[in-house]
């Protein structure tokens, strides 16, 4: 691997380019390392119902990544050294592993607070059972809504019919409610954050839903990365045009909040990331931080971190949740 993946990464074309670690040292050397692993990521494999253009893992049903039992053994005995503030499950469409119910109860007996990232579809459909056990067990939802109003490309509009069932669904089994388990939601905006108007996209979307009968916490916005399917669909001309406008939009204040200062991710092969978009575009931690195997949970905190272009996508504007 290259010392320094954003010096030889082909994936913007400004001569100008300031490789993305640099940018971060220039405006706060401490932001090039971890603070405490609040969050820890699980991503139980790549299998999907839906095959997203904008999805930086390259999820679908054909994909057969999927989490041993052997490896949830060991990130249930990692969860409880690490003692993180939430346990974050992910895919891929997690619902679909055959054995997430068992998983999840497991992380839960542990007592630390767990949440399940979902598409709705999968848990509308082929695991709809799945959710009076999810609220029993107190588990969070944060839940990806389609909710771009038909203009972004790669997104179904007919998908967020689908999806309201199913957080009709989540509020009949208490959801939202007070006292209830929580109900994040999250949009995948096509653009840098500061081009979308967030208050009057959340304020919208609000609306819809409450005249259903939903309720949600918060909104989170997520930047489209110039990664996966979205790299491979549009092409490198496109890619560079994008990333060039992300590093154009680089914004200082975002660096205090960055997910993989405040978390660290195991995915289904017990191999560690520094986060979700690391682990889409192969960009290993270093050393001593690679699988759960040879990992020092002392040391999680004030790992320096790998970062690479399409970091740039998290310190556009507003950021990137
Ligand atoms: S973006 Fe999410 S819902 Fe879409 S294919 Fe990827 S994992 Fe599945
Ligand atoms: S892509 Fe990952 S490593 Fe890069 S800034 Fe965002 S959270 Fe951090």
């Amino acid at each position: 691997m290259p010392s320094d993946p954003d010096a030889t990464s082909g994936t913007r074309g400004d001569a100008r380019y300031v490789p993305f670690h640099r940018r971060v040292a220039d405006v706060d050397a401490s932001a090039l390392a971890a603070k405490r692993a609040a969050t820890l990521l699980v991503n139980v494999g790549l299998r999907c119902d839906l095959e997203c253009a904008h999805c930086h893992l390259r999820c679908s049903p054909e994909r057969d990544e999927l989490m041993s039992g052997e490896v949830m053994d060991s990130v249930v005995t990692f969860a409880e050294a690490l003692q993180p503030d939430l346990v974050d499950v992910t895919g891929g469409a997690p619902e679909l592993h055959p054995h997430i119910a068992s998983f999840l109860t497991r992380l839960r007996g542990t007592s630390l607070p767990v949440r399940l990232r979902s598409n709705l579809t999968a848990l509308g459909g082929p695991a709809r059972e799945l959710v009076e056990r999810l609220s029993g067990l107190g588990v969070g939802i944060l839940a990806s809504v389609p909710f771009d109003e038909g203009d972004a490309p790669g997104r179904d509009p007919s998908l967020l019919s689908t999806c309201l069932e199913t957080l009709e669904l989540l509020t009949l089994h208490g959801y939202g409610s007070e006292g209830g388990p929580v109900l994040d939601l999250a949009v995948n905006v096509a653009g840098p954050l500061c081009e979308t108007d967030a208050g009057s996209l959340e304020r919208r979307l609000r609306e819809r839903l409450e005249a259903a009968g939903v309720h949600f916490r918060e909104l989170l916005l997520i930047t489209d990365m110039p990664l996966g399917r979205f790299a491979d669909d549009v092409g490198i001309d496109v890619v560079r045009a994008y990333t060039d406008g992300l590093v154009k939009l680089f914004e200082p204040d975002t660096l205090s909040h960055l997910g993989c200062r405040h978390g660290i991710e195991v995915a289904w092969d017990g191999t560690l990331w520094d986060c979700d978009f690391n682990l889409g575009a192969g960009l290993r931690p270093p050393a001593g931080f690679r699988t759960l195997d040879d990992v020092d949970v002392a040391a999680i905190e004030g790992r320096p971190i790998s970062f690479g272009p399409h970091c740039y996508a998290c310190t556009a504007g507003a950021g990137s949740s």
